[in-house]
Order: C-alpha cells, then sequence, then structure tokens
C-alpha cells in the first residue's frame, strides 16, 4: 500500500520538532510550542522523536498531522511535502533491488523552460516577503476572535500559518548564511514568487 508507506517512511526519517523548526513553529529547548489546535497562549505542546501532544486540549498526532495543522493542507499532502522537503524515498523498500537514479529533468529549448517572476535582487525579495508579512498580519488583527475565549476561525488559522511562513522564509533571508539565502530562494522559488505575487496585489497603487 503506497499510502501507508508513505506515512511511515516520514514517520521513520522526520521528528515532529524538526519538521516544526522547517516549516517555522517556534518551539523552547525542551520542544514546547504553543498549540495549533486551541488558542494557547504560553507553550503547551510538547514535540517528541516520534509525536506531539497537547498538555491544554490533550491532542495528539504524529508528524504527518503535525505538517497537515501547520500548513493548513491534507495529511497526505503533508507526507508527500515532508518527504520532498527531507528527502525521503518512499518506494525504498520496493527499490532495494534494482536502485534507479532520478533523471533530471533537461529543457532541450530555452523556451520550453518555465519563466520564473521571482527578482534576481534578494532585496526586493525581502521587500516582498516584508509587504506579505504586514498584510498577513492586518489580516490576523481582522480576524482575531473578539472574545478572549472565542474560536478561531479557519481564516484567522490560514493567515497566522502564511505569516509564520513567511517569518520563517524571511529570517532565512535575513539572517542565514549567503549560501542559506540562496538555497531558501532556489528551493522554494515557486512559494516565493506566490507570495511575492500576493504581496503585489495587494499593494496601494503607486
Ligand atoms: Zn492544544
Amino acid at each position: 500500500m503506497i499510502q501507508h508507506n508513505i506515512f511511515e517512511a516520514v514517520k521513520q526519517s522526520v521528528t515532529p520538532w524538526q519538521a516544526a523548526s522547517f516549516y517555522g513553529l517556534k518551539q523552547n529547548r525542551e520542544h514546547m510550542c504553543r498549540c495549533l489546535f486551541h488558542r494557547d497562549t504560553h507553550p503547551s505542546m510538547k514535540l517528541y522523536d516520534d509525536h506531539f501532544y497537547c498538555f491544554g486540549c490533550g491532542k495528539t498526532g504524529d508528524v504527518t498531522a503535525l505538517t497537515a495543522a501547520l500548513l493548513g493542507i491534507s495529511q497526505i499532502d503533508a507526507a508527500k511535502r515532508l518527504c520532498e522537503d527531507f528527502g525521503i524515498d518512499t518506494d525504498r523498500k520496493d527499490k532495494a533491488s534494482r536502485p534507479e537514479l532520478q533523471e533530471p529533468v533537461l529543457y532541450e529549448d530555452d523556451t520550453l523552460m518555465p519563466e520564473s517572476s521571482l527578482p534576481e535582487n534578494k532585496a526586493e525579495i525581502i521587500r516582498g516577503l516584508l509587504r506579505y508579512r504586514q498584510i498577513t498580519e492586518k489580516q490576523m488583527q481582522e480576524l482575531s476572535p473578539t472574545a478572549p475565549d472565542g474560536e478561531w476561525s479557519d481564516a484567522f488559522c490560514k493567515a497566522s500559518k502564511q505569516h509564520s511562513r513567511a517569518g520563517y522564509l524571511l529570517d532565512m533571508l535575513l539572517f542565514g548564511t549567503e549560501q542559506e539565502a540562496n538555497e531558501t530562494i532556489n528551493m522554494h522559488s515557486l512559494e516565493l514568487e506566490g507570495i511575492l505575487d500576493a504581496a503585489r496585489r495587494f499593494a496601494p497603487a503607486g
């Protein structure tokens, strides 16, 4: 079963706290973080090596469930994303007897290359991310529950995740080494294009 394999492969390769740091969820040295499943004002959720557990609301799950909640995507998409981002080969067992090299995609004709709308200038990417952070922060303010113990709406959670994600990318560009910054831009070029595009669409005229 492919679906069973992918979840197992992910679980054996990535810990919840590794995924949390990779996708920008802040945690302390004890791997405690704010819960993604209830309105948490201080870190109540503990990230273990094979699962997470919230001491506030009791929510528990594995690395795939955590990633799905963090990125606002389905569990199967989260598993695929983890495989991609952590270089996990889900067909390992099946292919063990005949290892195959992944062929790089070659473009014979330059015109077939997907055109990138990402600015070559790093400063311009940073400006776009900062703008996007402002937009998502404003959305969070507008969408935040009015009562102190009010439910978080899906839209609020989405804006909050987008805000954190942009913050993570921004950190890599601002505080990473030159190499880390370039790797971030290369690895997440499509995502960055999307973010900058959104920032542009929200930008005030002039
Ligand atoms: Zn909780």
